[in-house]
């Protein structure tokens, strides 16, 4: 890691400088687009400039292109894998009043919860019975009812949380509300994978007015936060915009420059993008919202996503319905949730036990598929279901993920990986259904590792774990 925050690139969202970006964009001529669509199959990653000239594109053909070489760039780097993971929601206790969110302050009706720890654990076997081996760990911002203190005692808690021959969960995501570089090295020594925050928006006034109150409503201290996250060793660090709160053309940029000015202050980008889009929520009216993003939209931004940030994870969730996440899938992303409960205590309280949306959901998802058919028709289409989370258990975090992948040479354990772990979920959690159709992609998979050294070795590892070993990896 390079140096502490470089203080002169803190106020980094330069808003008239993205602005004037986006209308030299408007001039680029189909000339231009092509050109740059060439230089983005390189998977180099493309500039700001660039982008701008892409978000202008409205030629269907040339979207066409666009989602191609999308899908080709995510392809030459990662391979058909695609990594699935759940949030579980810890606590909804929040002091903040974000316009959008159903934790907010103001919903006063809102039953408020935060797990004991033994709630805690009845959710992890839950996710854990599912097959779920990594999670985001989710909370609202309060440090009274929710300090750094119990966040660590559930971190904790969840590491050490087994069930059946293989459940246990191997890496997890932290996304908890800006804090400072103490708090971070506390994640960091608690042994989380990444630490994940959405910026929300990246425009100012837009942020003001959906962070009335609260200490989130101080857009600088949040903007910054990854800056202390990197300063307490967190190399791994997860990004995004809320899309639906201002101009996705804006945001788009905001999230490129994040990335730079990550790259140029600490030497290596953010692990991870997420494009949550916003969705119902308990006292909230979505007609409030005048820059709600149109499906076509979604997949433009998704493509120049990962055609601008090649090496960069982009994170689809729940959100989205089964049938758009099928499409958006294809245009790069490289990680999803399933099965998701945005409530606290929701996977566990099923049936008659069941919560009611309104008392503890932070939004609505539209996915409502069980993670075995989610699982189930990712191997229909082509893809390998992915439970790995080698990378961080063997210390590739951070620059050395990066170099890595850079080099090309990650496919090389993140497919042989992804099978591993595919087969684990076959084994252990499937159903015969979805046992018979993984089978058959995993032998069809395994014909594609191109070394035949390696694909031996993956083949060992394979009938190992049909032995009834587990947790193998490359
Ligand atoms: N408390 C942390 C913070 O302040 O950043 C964690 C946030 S929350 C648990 C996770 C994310 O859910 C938020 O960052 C926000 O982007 C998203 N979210 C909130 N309300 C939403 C809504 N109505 N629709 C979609 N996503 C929403």
């Amino acid at each position: 890691m390079r140096a502490t925050l470089d203080i002169r690139d803190a106020g980094f969202i330069d808003h008239d400088g993205i602005k004037k970006m986006l209308e030299a964009g408007r001039l680029a001529s189909r000339e231009d687009v092509e050109e740059i669509l060439a230089e983005a199959q390189k998977a180099k990653g493309l500039s700001m400039p660039q982008v701008a000239a892409l978000l202008q594109v409205q030629d269907p053909d040339i979207l066409e292109l666009m989602f191609r070489e999308a899908k080709g760039v995510k392809e030459k780097i990662y391979g058909r894998r695609l990594v699935l993971f759940a949030p579980l929601y810890i606590s909804n206790y929040c002091i903040n009043n974000c316009r959008y969110c159903g934790y907010k302050k103001s919903n006063a009706t809102l039953a408020r919860r935060r797990l004991t720890m033994e709630e805690l654990r009845d959710e992890v076997v839950a996710l854990e019975s599912m097959g779920h081996k990594r999670l985001a760990l989710e909370c609202g911002e309060d440090p009274v009812n929710c300090p750094i203190d119990y966040v660590l005692e559930a971190i904790e808690t969840i590491y050490h949380t087994y069930s059946g021959i293989s459940g246990s969960i191997r890496r997890v995501n932290v996304n908890i509300a800006a804090t400072g570089v103490k708090e971070y090295r506390m994640l960091k020594e608690a042994g989380i994978g990444t630490y994940v925050l959405f910026q929300e928006t990246y425009h100012e006034p837009t942020y003001r007015f959906m962070h009335p109150s609260g200490p989130k409503s101080d857009y600088l201290w949040h903007l910054t936060a990854m800056d202390r996250a990197m300063e307490a060793g967190l190399d791994d660090v997860g990004i995004g915009v809320l899309f639906g709160l201002y101009d996705f053309n804006f945001e788009v940029m905001g999230i490129i420059r994040h990335a730079e000015h990550l790259e140029r202050c600490f030497g290596v980008g953010p692990h991870t993008v997420s494009v949550p889009r916003l969705k119902p929520a308990y006292g909230m009216n979505l007609e409030e919202f005048p820059y709600l993003v149109s499906d076509d939209d979604f997949k433009k931004i998704v493509a120049i996503l990962r055609l601008a940030l090649p090496y960069t994870g982009i994170i689809l969730s729940t959100r989205e319905g089964p049938a758009f996440r099928d499409q958006v899938i294809e245009l790069g992303v490289s990680q999803i949730s399933a099965g998701s409960c945005t409530g606290v205590g929701a996977y566990s309280k099923t049936g008659k036990d069941a919560l009611p949306f309104e008392d503890s959901s932070q939004f609505q998802v539209e996915d409502h598929r069980s993670p075995d058919e989610v699982v189930c028709s990712l191997a229909r289409s082509g893809y390998i279901p992915s439970y790995c989370t080698a990378c961080y258990r063997s210390g590739r975090t951070g620059d050395r993920f990066m170099q890595l992948a850079k080099s090309g040479k990650i496919q090389y354990v993140c497919a042989p990986n992804a099978l591993l772990t595919f087969k684990e979920y076959l084994m252990d959690y499937a159903s015969p259904e979805t046992r018979q159709t993984g089978e058959e992609a995993i032998k069809e998979h395994l014909q594609e590792i191109p070394s035949e050294v390696l694909r031996g070795q993956v083949k060992m590892y394979l009938e190992r774990i049909e032995r009834g070993e587990r947790d193998l990896f490359i």
